[in-house]
């Protein structure tokens, strides 16, 4: 695991190492994690790199959405305040006893006991802690209102960025997965506001975007992945308009536009066509 300075006061782990990106940035008075990556022993070991190369103590751990290679690792930070959105800590009861229910976990660890052995292991003695420091829309951290975290929603309902004003830095979360497909089939996942957050972000004085998956990249990820969703909702718009079934959708995936990237991209790609499908049908009737 290689906890990457990307920035004078901002740092990340984007070698995949972690699942789910990770970082923390440091202010005065302050040193804010972002996401605690898939396992608890991923996050013990990341919490160790920033002891040693950032410093201590931690002040904030800001959760960007729910999935699971994003807040797993939690426990290992559950001393600290765990901060998410309303919209986010809301959807845990439920995960809690669907989801994430301890029949659900030892399911999910039988399940990778063969091929993922060190992450089934580690499900072994997993706690989901609930983030009960919420917030509304934005949250504002700092003397100086350095750190900006903003519910965009999106990628999943509650989804937040972490903008680092002085140093131009944006913790994208899943908002940005980059070179890769993106994953867009989240039962709550919703393509209008995830567009709306992305043109929101082309705005923004940015140099370096941290995002979800992937390494480092700047706006140009994110015109592409603009082009590539304004095209594919189109396309699903059109399909949906003219009366086609979602297995015919699927069936022509192919001949729709065509995406980025390619790596790991089928699984993906599936889940989005569904989930587009699903969302765009309910405004179209
Ligand atoms: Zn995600």
């Amino acid at each position: 695991m290689e906890l990457k300075q990307v920035s004078k006061s901002t740092w990340a782990v984007v070698d995949g190492s972690t699942f789910g990106n990770v970082g923390c940035i440091r202010i005065p008075n302050h040193i804010v994690v972002i996401d605690t990556g898939m396992t608890p022993g991923i996050a013990k070991e990341f919490h160790t790199r920033i002891q040693e190369d950032v410093g201590t103590p931690i002040t904030e751990v800001i959760l960007t959405h729910y999935h699971s290679d994003h807040v797993f690792g939690a426990q290992e930070f559950q001393q600290y305040p765990l901060i998410a959105s309303i919209k986010m800590a809301e959807l845990y009861p439920d995960l809690l006893e669907e989801r994430w229910s301890p029949q659900s976990i030892e399911a999910m660890r039988k399940a990778y006991a063969e091929t993922e052995p060190e992450f089934s292991q580690q499900l072994e003695n997993l706690q989901i802690i609930t983030p009960v420091n919420t917030f509304e829309t934005s949250l504002i951290l700092g003397e100086n209102e350095e750190i900006q975290v903003t519910q965009t929603g999106g990628h999943t309902v509650g989804h937040s960025t972490v903008y680092f004003v002085p140093e131009r830095i944006l913790f994208a979360g899943d908002l940005i997965f980059c070179q890769q497909y993106p994953y867009a089939g989240d039962p709550t996942n919703n393509p209008q506001t995830w567009i709306q957050a992305l043109e929101e972000i082309l705005e923004m004085d940015i140099d370096t975007i941290v995002p979800g998956h992937g390494p480092l990249c700047d706006k140009a990820e994110i015109r592409l992945h603009l082009a590539y969703f304004r095209a594919l909702e189109h396309w699903i718009c059109s399909k949906i308009k003219l009366g086609a079934p979602l297995s015919e959708v699927q069936k022509d995936k192919e001949t729709g536009p065509s995406p980025p990237y390619q790596l790991k991209a089928e699984r993906r790609f599936e889940a989005t066509i569904q989930r587009w499908y699903n969302f765009y049908s309910e405004i179209i009737h």
